[in-house]
């Protein structure tokens, strides 16, 4: 099955180009060269020339912080784009995958966030993505919105690169406990975005948002120490509120995902994200 990816060199974007062939799936996938989500109209563009059969956008504006000042630019990409991409697909029946966030929630409470729960982004880049989402809902086509969190691979920018960058000069770090949430492969991310692709072309009334976050949630600080243990790395974490590490953009406290609906729907899993960090790290 032929599927078009809207980015090529982030986490997912790759995971995508890497997971194609065992999944059966024939992967083109677009740099900003090829579609620059800026251009909302030059990616609907390319949706109307492809001969593919679904279309799956990974690209987005992720630079949580940077989003709260240039909020009108990652509006373009997380919000206009993707509607854009939606309503192209929806033109010519093709199934649209779009990837979105935890940060579509405030982060209350301690229950896992159903789909259909209340949204109320506590900053700009999930209000983007939430705009963004009622896009694609909007365009009235067959779509799935599979919203993750707290994804991470062996390459680009993640808590798990970021840790092992810091352990080479650290021998002790201070780790937020009170944020938790569930650490995704981006390869899981990507498995699952296929499958629900394929599942759509053959049954498009299975349309909707869905959750797909890795197994046991976590604290980012429990995480760190996974971290470590499994990269046999000696640093000590130290548990720290988010109040003593501020950040320009406030981060839910709540990130858990009820991936309930997406195992019940598509027969996709909790990715347990042990397992995948283990291969992550094993020696090459
Ligand atoms: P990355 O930050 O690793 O990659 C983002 C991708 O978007 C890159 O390929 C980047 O290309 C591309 N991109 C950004 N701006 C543009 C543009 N103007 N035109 C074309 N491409 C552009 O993201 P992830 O793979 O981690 O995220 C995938 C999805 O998952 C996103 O929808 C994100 O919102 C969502 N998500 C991510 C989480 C995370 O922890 N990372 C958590 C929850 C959800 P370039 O290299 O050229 O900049």
């Amino acid at each position: 099955m032929k599927i078009l990816v809207f980015g090529k060199t982030g986490q997912v974007a790759r995971a995508l180009i890497a997971a194609g062939p065992e999944a059966g799936a024939e992967v083109t996938a677009l740099g900003r060269d090829a579609a620059d989500l800026s251009d909302p109209a030059a990616c609907a563009a390319v949706i109307a020339a492809t001969d593919a059969k679904a279309v799956i956008n990974a690209a987005a504006w992720t630079a949580v912080d940077a989003a709260e000042n240039e909020e009108a630019a990652a509006h373009v990409i997380n919000a206009d784009a993707p509607a854009a991409m939606a309503q192209a697909c929806a033109a010519k029946g093709l199934p649209f995958v779009h990837l979105s966030t935890d940060y579509v929630f405030d982060g209350t409470g301690r229950q896992a966030w159903q789909p259909d729960d209340p949204t109320a982004p506590l900053g700009a880049y999930g209000r983007t993505k939430l705009v963004g989402e009622k896009g694609v809902v909007a365009a009235g086509g067959v779509y799935a919105i599979l919203r993750t969190a707290w994804v991470f691979d062996a390459h680009g920018q993640n808590f798990v690169t970021t840790m092992l960058r810091l352990s080479q000069t650290h021998d002790a770090l201070r780790v937020v406990s009170d944020q938790i949430g569930g650490p995704t492969p981006a390869l899981a991310i990507a498995h699952a975005s296929l499958r629900i692709a394929r599942a759509l072309a053959e049954d498009g009334s299975r349309s909707g948002t869905y959750h797909l976050s890795g197994a046991p949630d976590v604290s980012w600080a429990a995480f760190a120490r996974a971290i470590f243990a499994a990269a046999g790395r000696d640093v000590t974490v130290t548990d720290i509120a988010s109040a003593d590490y501020p950040t320009p953009a406030k981060r839910p406290a709540n990130s858990r995902l009820d991936c309930h609906t997406t195992e019940k729907v598509f027969g996709i899993r909790r990715p347990d994200w042990h397992t995948e960090l283990a291969k992550m790290l094993a020696p090459s």
